[in-house]
């Protein structure tokens, strides 16, 4: 087994596997480290008595097989460049919102269908809706006909730049915009307006203001273009996926092999060591863990740490696992669901309960007559510290947040606690512990006021060390971080001398 090539990726995320799949492919040699046993991190599945959950993810932009849906379609576009396929089912609802003041919404593919539903409920907005989510596809129109690359590539951002002056400055206005501030301009209703404000919340935990236009530009608006689809056989179809990519090329993977330090000399990245001892070197590593455990953790030399309120730290998650009898799920239920039930709440821990049954798109992630259902809220390790992991208290905790999750999803599965046959929970320690994830966070926010190209992106102080994944720009979300690791590795290959072609 070598322990040297070209690159060295620490994590088998979206972020590092897409970035270890195209210079693979390109032709590097690449040795991608992943603690756990298996790869995907929060985009994974596992099993447990015929059961198949996904990990964190299970809505999916990017599998169209219909090219015309823009540059922005990266599954389809890097499987069909790896040889390799994945399977996938279309849903035809993004979410379904239950919220306060009667909102009662589903997100259909069919925008047409989208805005028949919303304006039901909000007669009176009908035109500042239109123009509202207008704005969202002018902004998608132009990302979707830009070809994907790192905004620290200066031959990238000119070539891009070169052949299409107009979309890339209006782009780069756009950049300054907020979504929440671009739709007080249309929209003045105040119900109508928390909505939207749930509307960012659902993907990016933060309210609209303090969401970039261009992120929601792509949310909101490919849903209705490439639309959603879910991998038949659960989320780890994708990671998997992309590891036979790697390794059809040439790649190594290696699981339960937990990167201990980043091993620096002058300034420059020259390998890592793991926590068993061993070296391994490199001409560039990439890490895929969050800023600051890459920061602070895996880097030894102070001058490269960084204090935790450098980036606005997301929450973490409490989720929950459920096997359930079939019989408690409506034969009409969409997939995804989003329950507020009360407005002063919905951004703090509990105050939005997000459910999904997959099952529904995919029957074989449930055994015959069952269904899957995972609900998750946010939640902070700072409200379980004080309880020691695996206690008889931190197994109560972890009890009563379950029921209550429960108790709230029954307002739309009516006797869901009865028809529980199997149940998993697991909470911001276990999110931190299997993920190594800093607090078990979502990852880096940006502050109000700040803009996308204030978050981090690929290159880091330390020179030959990239960073792929979720802390990097676009930030959160499976496709976000495809995207960086798409851009992570056209620096990389361009610096090495070898630039990708675009997708
Ligand atoms: C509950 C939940 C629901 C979500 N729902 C959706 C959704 O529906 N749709 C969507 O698009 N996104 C969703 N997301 C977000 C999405 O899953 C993430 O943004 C994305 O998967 C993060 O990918 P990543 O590459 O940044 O890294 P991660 O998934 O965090 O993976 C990093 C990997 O690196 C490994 N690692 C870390 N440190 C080391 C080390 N020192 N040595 C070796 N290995 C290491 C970890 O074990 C992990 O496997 C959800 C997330 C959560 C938590």
């Amino acid at each position: 087994m070598s322990n040297s090539a070209d690159v060295i990726i620490i994590g088998s995320g979206i972020g590092g596997l897409t970035t270890a799949a195209l210079l693979q492919e390109r032709g590097f040699s690449t040795i991608t480290l992943e603690k756990n046993s298996y790869p995907g991190g929060s985009c994974a599945s596992f099993s447990r008595q015929g059961y198949t959950f996904d990990a964190g993810a299970s809505v999916f932009y990017g599998f169209s097989r219909n090219d015309e849906h823009g540059t922005l379609n990266l599954h389809s576009r890097i499987f069909r460049k790896l040889g390799v396929d994945v399977d996938v089912v279309a849903d035809p609802v993004q979410i379904h919102y239950h919220l306060p003041d009667s909102i009662d919404v589903p997100v259909f593919y069919d925008q047409e269908k989208f805005f028949a539903s919303l304006t039901r409920r909000f007669p009176h907005e009908a035109r500042g809706i239109r123009l509202f989510y207008r704005e969202l596809e002018a902004v998608y129109e132009i990302l979707s006909s830009l070809q994907a690359g790192s905004l620290e590539d200066i031959v990238h951002i000119a070539s891009v730049g070169g052949r299409y002056p107009l979309k890339v400055a209006q782009l780069a206005l756009m950049t300054f915009r907020s979504m929440g501030k671009t739709a007080r301009k249309y929209i003045s209703d105040p119900q109508l307006l928390r909505f939207i404000d749930m509307e960012s919340y659902s993907w990016a935990v933060q309210d609209a203001v303090s969401t970039p236009l261009v992120n929601a530009g792509i949310c909101l608006a490919d849903r209705h273009h490439g639309g959603i689809h879910y991998p038949r056989g659960g989320a780890g179809a994708i990671p998997a996926a992309l590891c036979r990519g790697i390794e059809k090329f040439g790649g190594v993977v290696r699981y339960n092999t937990e990167v201990e330090e980043i091993l620096v000399r002058n300034g420059r990245a020259e390998g890592v060591r793991l926590t068993d001892g061993d070296i391994l070197t490199s001409r560039a590593v990439v890490s895929n863990a969050t800023v600051w455990d890459t920061r602070n953790r895996l880097l030894e030399d102070p001058r490269y740490h960084i204090s935790e309120d450098r980036f606005l730290r997301a929450p973490s998650w409490f989720q929950l696992y459920l096997g359930v009898d079939a019989s408690v799920i409506p034969d009409d239920l969409n997939v995804h669901h989003i329950l507020v039930d009360n407005w002063s709440e919905y951004d703090s821990p509990g105050g939005t309960v997000y459910f999904s049954a997959p099952s529904i798109l995919d029957s074989s992630v449930a055994p015959p007559g069952k269904h899957v259902v995972h609900a998750f809220i946010t939640d902070e390790t700072s409200r379980w510290s004080h309880l020691r992991r695996g206690s008889s208290e931190y197994r109560e905790m972890k009890k009563k947040v379950a029921r209550e999750i429960i108790r709230r999803a029954e307002r739309l599965l009516p006797g869901l606690g009865d028809a529980v046959e199997i149940e998993v929970a697991a909470t911001p320690f276990t999110h931190e512990r299997y993920l190594n994830r800093f607090k078990g966070s979502y990852g880096p926010l940006l502050y109000p006021g700040q803009n996308v190209l204030q978050k981090p992106q690929n290159r880091t102080p330390v020179k030959d060390l990239y960073a792929a994944g979720d802390s990097t720009f676009p930030g959160q979300g499976v496709i976000a971080v495809t995207y960086s690791g798409v851009s992570c590795a056209s620096c990389i290959a361009r610096k090495l001398g070898n630039p990708l072609d675009y997708l």
